[in-house]
């Protein structure tokens, strides 16, 4: 990392396109300029690579590329000391057409805090893969994130559709009869991801919800919906992680006046007490004129009332009419945590390049890592609305 921005510094004219697989990539790399901006300036203004990067090779090639330049080591100091970071890589990279990232699906949380840091530049989605095997892309790379639709390339491997049952959003288990060829797929309709690799998975399920929303040509297009799993249960509620990322975003507009937005979250089903209840762990990004005033307690309670109204009728109705779900508790977590589980991810072996934050945590590690970084802790204050369905006879 700190070589390939030092590289890309040097030459900030030259690059046309920033970008990382996944979002939460790239906001690393930012956060990571951000850390480390006064090294990079200081290799910059002396054309001599920091001895932090040890591999022969790299150095090597970073040697080809550094030369003393104290005008540009000043430009990034100016650009960088400041906290305004909006527009940062506008500024440092003025020639950026676009950003390469993925923001579909669970990263479709990061694009306010791209949006902020980029000056709004354009987002282009363009593939949609995983590690077993690649299925499509993107064929409108330049539209806006949420009409991304991906179109599976038949020819990658074998293509199989589990209907979704639109009232329970469970797939039906895979056996022949079940399954929908690519060719038939139904427009509007949802289905898990099935897959024969050439590699030698047979019928695997990625666990990739998808619904149909056209076609190109006769090839079916797909939006990527959520994984597949339920992530937050008490009881006969069951959270997804779509619902989840909808209820953290129609709380954290309450934090928009006040200048501070959700960098990232995660969640657990604490049963611990009873009634259990749930727990959303945020870190919190503050921007502009509010940065240096915190989010006051009265915000952060309302939010978790708001996150509450966003969760479905069965949630609210175990908090209301039941009392079999306590009140939700949003804890605030310091700055860099988010950082540290990262780190904590890769250190047990994950690949930082496809790493992406879990929205649900239960592994106690990482639960006891989060609690440790918690700088305050919020209940709903009230009841949600919930009002029985009315059965139609
Ligand atoms: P991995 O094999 O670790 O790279 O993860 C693959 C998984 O990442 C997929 O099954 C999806 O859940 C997710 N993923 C990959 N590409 C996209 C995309 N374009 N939009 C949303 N999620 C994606």
């Amino acid at each position: 990392m700190y070589a390939q921005m030092v590289c890309g510094l040097c030459q900030r004219h030259e690059v046309l396109r920033v970008g990382a697989v996944f979002a939460s990539g790239l906001l690393r790399a930012i956060r990571f300029l951000q850390l480390n901006w006064k090294e990079l300036a200081a290799d910059i203004e002396a054309g001599a690579l920091s001895p932090r990067v040890t591999d022969a090779s790299v150095r090597e090639a970073v040697a080809g590329i550094l030369r003393p330049d104290p005008e540009l080591a000043q430009f990034i100091r100016d650009e960088c000391c400041n906290d305004d970071w909006a527009g940062i890589v506008r500024r440092i990279w003025p020639n950026t057409k676009y950003l390469d990232v993925i923001v579909t699906g669970a990263m479709a949380q990061y694009i306010g805090t791209l949006k902020y840091y980029s000056g709004d530049l354009p987002m282009a989605c363009t593939m949609y893969a995983s590690s077993e095997c690649y299925f499509g892309l993107n064929l409108r790379p330049l539209c806006d994130p949420s009409e991304v639709s991906y179109t599976i390339m038949p020819n990658m491997g074998y293509f199989e559709f589990l209907p979704v049952d639109e009232a329970t959003g469970a797939a039906s288990c895979v056996d022949a009869g079940n399954l929908v060829d690519l060719a038939r797929v139904e427009a509007g309709r949802e289905y898990e991801l099935v897959i024969t690799t050439y590699a030698g998975l047979n019928r695997y399920r990625v666990g990739d919800v998808l619904r149909v929303t056209g076609f190109h040509n006769a090839a079916p297009q797909f939006q990527f919906v959520r994984r597949k799993n339920v992530l937050l249960s008490i009881e006969s509620d069951k959270t997804d992680e779509a619902e989840l990322q909808r209820a953290v975003e129609r709380a954290s507009a309450l934090l928009r006046p006040h200048g501070a937005s959700v960098a990232e979250y995660t969640s657990q089903a604490c049963t611990k007490s009873i009634p259990g209840h749930y727990v959303i762990y945020w870190e919190l990004l503050t921007t502009g004129a509010g940065a240096a005033t915190a989010v006051d307690k009265g915000t952060l309670d309302a939010c978790c009332l708001e996150m509450e109204e966003a969760l479905n009728t069965v949630y609210r109705q175990s908090r209301v009419a039941d009392g079999s779900i306590g009140p939700l508790e949003i804890r605030v977590v310091r700055g860099g945590t988010f950082e540290e589980l990262m780190d904590y991810a890769i250190s047990r072996g994950a690949s930082i390049n496809q790493y992406k934050a879990p929205r649900c945590v239960t592994f106690p590690p990482i639960i006891e890592l989060l609690d440790s970084r918690v700088v305050s802790s919020h209940f709903s204050p009230a009841l949600p609305h919930w009002t029985p369905a009315r059965r139609s006879d």
